[in-house]
């Protein structure tokens, strides 16, 4: 078949390559100047950042992409697992190590908390728990085909779902779990890997932890962007047509048929495309049906603020993953989700990829990556959100680490929700499509296929089973079980 291929987000990447692997011809638009839309790269006076996504787990998806191609993905593509998840520097002073080992971890957690060290790493296990009995039903399986809920798995999850714990908020899940605060803390913090808010997002999203602290926090030896370089090129090998500054500008649909692409510039036939658009911005601009309606009016992951700044110092202290967090985390979520504002003591997140990838900062420097949750774009005043935030962020980074950070910044580049929309065309500016605030989230993201529009095919992070570098390669992997060998019209 020829396929068209509508963005070269993560999702769309994943997915050529597997339809080319399949023997049909395809060809990837793209309206930016190069591929892997959320996942970017950014130079400045010496220094390279990832713009986007830091944290990379589950990488033996990718690792799949290079075996469907005969290829190994260590020689293009080889990444480490990380001995220290994530430090965490809480208010009351704590500083705590996520470390990957179970033994440092139990003496971390022995030292630096008042849990015992067993009711954290029971929970881990029952993420773990959590994670085999649902994965198979809800991340690696279409919820529109009727005929998977009578399939073993799902025959097992039912049997266990109770342990889901769907019923309460990861927050609820957490206070009754944990004694200590900070560790309740922690635990919230794993619904932004989604964009969501722990006080109203399901205690089964718990199960997020699993990906992190059991099967573990990798990275790219050559940084986030090298996951992208890697599939272009392989998708390339195995001989798809990449279009760069080419904006598709509708869907044509005849009959309940997709049948081709419109751009600026041609009309174009296909036999099947596939859309790794976000899904709000498909309905509002490239493609009309009556079920968008719904998913317009769910409400949008959050976005984000980051400040991209080149630092003349290594901080010792600092690990490649940080996070400051606030004193009062719950009016943190009020702010972002409830007031769409932002909290005047926000949590931190410090990203610095030097610590692994050298090259990313001159010799005794650093390459930070500064973020805080945001909430999506209302067409609030950004400008002067930035601003507030930016002293704030100072402030707090001053405070934490005993350091006057301005000293040390000496070049600077800042992306918000309003930056992210335009160079993705999502929506608000919302990281992870929708948000996973209800127990019924997960049933209200857009489908990988239409009942009633043939040939037609969604992939990515705002369509099912949802935002994530790891979410996206599974959609395309269910795409693909989907899409037939051959043209049957
Ligand atoms: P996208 O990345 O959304 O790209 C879509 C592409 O399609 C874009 O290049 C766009 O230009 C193009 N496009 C759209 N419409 C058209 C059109 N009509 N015509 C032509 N081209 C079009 N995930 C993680 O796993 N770990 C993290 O640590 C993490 N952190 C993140 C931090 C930030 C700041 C951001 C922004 C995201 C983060 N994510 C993280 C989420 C992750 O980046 C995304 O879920 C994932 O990359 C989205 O991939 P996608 O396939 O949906 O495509």
């Amino acid at each position: 078949m020829n396929i068209a291929i509508i963005g070269s987000g993560i999702g769309g990447l994943a997915a050529a390559i597997r339809l080319s692997v399949k023997g049909h011809n395809v060809k990837v638009y793209e309206k930016n100047n190069q591929p892997g839309g959320k996942i970017s790269e950014l130079r400045m006076e010496g220094y390279r950042f990832d713009t986007g996504p830091s944290l990379f787990t589950l990488p033996n998806l990718v690792d799949e992409l290079y075996e469907l191609c005969g290829e190994n993905s260590n020689a293009d593509l080889p990444y480490l697992l990380l001995e220290n998840n994530c430090k965490y520097f809480f208010s009351d002073q704590t500083e705590f190590n996520f470390y990957h080992n179970k033994k440092l971890l139990r003496k971390e957690i022995e030292i630096k908390t008042n849990e015992n060290a067993e009711t954290i790493l029971h929970r881990l296990k029952q993420s773990e728990e959590m994670y085999n009995v649902s994965a198979p039903v809800f991340i690696f399986n279409s919820l529109r085909k009727y005929s998977n809920f009578t399939t073993a798995p799902y025959r097992k999850m039912l049997l266990k779902v109770l342990k889901l714990r769907a019923n309460l908020t990861m927050h609820n899940a957490n206070k009754h779990d944990f004694k200590d605060p900070n560790m309740v803390q922690l635990f919230d913090r794993y619904a932004t890997y989604n964009g969501s808010n722990p006080y109203k997002a399901p205690a089964t999203l718990n199960m997020i932890a699993h990906l992190e602290n059991n099967i573990g926090a990798y990275f790219p030896l050559n940084g986030m962007y090298s996951i992208v370089n890697g599939l272009f090129q392989l998708a390339e090998k195995k001989g798809v047509k990449f279009e760069f500054n080419s904006l598709v500008e509708e869907i044509i649909v005849q009959n309940k048929i997709a049948i081709g692409i419109k751009t600026s510039k041609k009309v174009e036939s296909y036999d099947l495309i596939v859309s790794d658009c976000d899904s709000k911005y498909l309905s509002t601009n490239m493609l009309r049906h009556p079920h968008q309606n719904r998913i317009n009016k769910s409400e949008p992951s959050s976005s984000a603020l980051i400040f991209y700044w080149g630092i003349n110092k290594v901080f010792e202290s600092l690990e490649m993953h940080n996070i400051l967090f606030s004193n009062d985390y719950k009016q943190e979520f009020d702010h972002i989700f409830n007031h769409h504002t932002l909290s005047e003591e926000p949590t931190v997140y410090i990203f610095i990829s030097s610590k692994i990838v050298k090259s990313d900062a001159p010799a005794g420097c650093e390459n930070w990556f500064v973020m805080i949750n945001a909430p999506s774009n209302n067409e609030q005043n950004w400008e002067e959100f930035i601003k507030a935030a930016r002293k704030n962020i100072v402030n707090k980074i001053n405070k934490t680490l005993r350091t006057d950070i301005e000293k040390h910044i000496i070049c600077e580049h800042i992306a918000s929700p309003l930056t992210i929309e335009k160079n993705t065309l999502s929506p608000n500016g919302a990281l992870y499509g929708n948000s996973s605030n209800s127990m019924f989230a997960a049933f209200m993201r857009h489908p990988n296929w239409l009942s009633d529009i043939k040939n037609l095919y969604f992939v990515g992070g705002s369509v099912h089973p949802g935002g994530g570098i790891p979410l996206c390669l599974a959609s395309a992997k269910i795409v693909d079980q989907e899409i037939p060998l051959a043209y049957e019209n």
